[in-house]
């Protein structure tokens, strides 16, 4: 099936376009490796760990400095147990990855070749600066039409975008990894979405999807997208 009807494609970001949730698992692995070596309950530190996180995502937002600030109160709930040297070089390893964004393979040539037919975006939520840093040094703003950067992919915010721009839901694609903030959202608004499963999706990003039989694709690899366009 091709969506020749469809005009434009929004494209989340993290974990569809990029490689990015694996960096904070890593450093949340490392930070809590230091306290289990030192005798301390792994399941407990990382469930302490969720419940910090879903406050700090409600009170302060996304964006590595949310993430690293987490990893900071923890340092100093657990500081007679842990070297600061030992965070610090945690957080450095961390703060490397928005410099050089890891794309998934194909990304770009499938970018270019769909660019030919489409009008191509980002969608992306987070902390703005960040996000766009990490659009610029992958060039990925070389490729498409423009980018969104939004505090919260929410209903709302899909349905603005649709208004603003004067585009009809029926007429319009959004391709993520997210059945929270991508897949969801978009098919109540009226939109066509197309999964892309990945397998280390972030927890606050994880629903059950609500398929809508006529709207809603899944394809294993971001290159696949082009066996349904044109
Ligand atoms: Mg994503």
């Amino acid at each position: 099936m091709k969506l020749t009807f469809i005009k434009q494609i929004l494209f989340d970001a993290d974990d569809t376009l990029w490689e990015n949730n694996i960096y904070y698992i890593r450093a949340t692995n490392d930070f809590l490796d230091l306290l289990v070596a030192k005798g301390l309950d792994r399941e407990a530190l990382q469930n302490e760990f969720d419940e910090l996180e879903l406050w700090v995502v409600k009170e302060r937002g996304y964006g590595s400095h949310n993430f690293v600030y987490i990893l900071e109160v923890l340092y100093e709930r657990y500081q007679h147990l842990i070297n600061y040297g030992d965070l610090k070089k945690i957080v450095e390893r961390f703060e490397k990855h928005p410099r050089e964004p890891k794309l998934f393979d194909g990304v770009i040539e499938t970018l270019t070749q769909l660019k030919k037919d489409y009008q191509l975006y980002v969608l992306t939520k987070g902390d703005f600066k960040e996000q766009e840093q990490k659009i610029i040094n992958a060039g990925i703003d070389k490729i498409v039409n423009g980018y969104f950067i939004v505090p919260e992919k929410e209903d709302e915010v899909y349905k603005q975008i649709l208004l603003q721009n004067n585009w009809r839901a029926e007429e319009t694609c959004m391709v993520g990894n997210s059945p929270k903030s991508d897949i969801n959202p978009a098919l109540r608004v009226g939109m066509y979405a197309i999964y892309i499963p990945y397998a280390d999706t972030w927890k606050l990003d994880y629903e059950e999807i609500e398929p809508v039989e006529a709207r809603f694709f899944q394809v294993e690899k971001f290159c696949d997208l082009i066996d349904y366009f044109s």
